[in-house]
């Protein structure tokens, strides 16, 4: 039986992960976090001392890295060559390089390869930056959410509050802006708007009203 796939694009801080991980606990699909995948290679950029904007090296670096996620609990872990990395690639430094590595084609490739195959054989709420455009150019549904700058870089900052972080909201706001730059400018699967997206601006919505609003066209498409 062909899988279902539901694909939330959107910058940085727009609570994709938030609304992803709700919307798969109440259909009981599988959450995939395709960012964290991207995170995993940087770690093992910056681990190795390879320049993230070096488009030789990563490419070669390539080759090396073995990115894999598994599931514990219903939790996803991120797995970098056989280490359980999911604790260690949530800092804006690991972030910035993960924007920075996602512009190569070889990069891309290979973490699209994974995310294709795992959509494939289950379904899945799988959230990113090209998962509508070019992970899951199919799925049966497609969402683009979205929020300001300031709401982003806000919410970014009460998350690493939480998890004991001391951060300085001028610089998240600062990375947010240059990350956006970034993933939009590329020119490998930009971060785009899928024509058949739908667009949810999150700033005045609660978790809440954008995970029902997703379950609500889940429910007239596909049920
Ligand atoms: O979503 P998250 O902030 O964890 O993603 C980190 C970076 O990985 C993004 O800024 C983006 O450049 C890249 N990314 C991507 N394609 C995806 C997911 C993430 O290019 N599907």
């Amino acid at each position: 039986m062909m899988s279902i796939n539901i694909a939330i694009d959107g910058p940085a801080g727009a609570g994709k992960s938030t609304i992803a991980k709700k919307v798969a606990e109440k259909l009981s699909f599988i959450y995939v976090d395709t960012g964290a995948m991207y995170r995993a290679m940087a770690l093992y950029m910056i681990r190795n001392k390879i320049n993230p904007r070096d488009t030789h090296l990563v490419t070669e670096a390539c080759e090396s890295v073995h990115v894999a996620i598994r599931y514990e609990g219903g939790e996803q872990k991120v797995v970098l060559n056989q280490e359980d990395v999911t604790g260690l690639i949530r800092g804006e430094e690991v972030g910035n390089a993960a924007s920075a590595v996602a512009r190569y084609t070889a990069v891309r490739e290979k973490l699209t390869n994974l995310q294709q195959d795992l959509a494939m054989q289950q379904n899945v709420v799988m959230d990113g930056r090209d998962i509508g455009t070019a992970v899951l150019p199919d799925a049966q549904i497609k969402i683009y959410l979205t929020a300001s700058v300031h709401t982003r870089a806000n919410r970014r900052y009460q998350e690493l509050v939480k998890k004991g972080m001391n951060p300085d909201i001028h610089v998240i706001e600062q990375d947010i802006k240059d990350r956006d730059f970034q993933d939009i400018n590329r020119e490998n699967a930009p971060l785009l708007k899928a024509t058949d997206a739908v667009l949810l601006d999150s700033s005045e919505m609660s978790v809440d009203e954008v995970v029902n609003t997703i379950l609500k066209i889940y429910k007239e498409r596909c049920s």
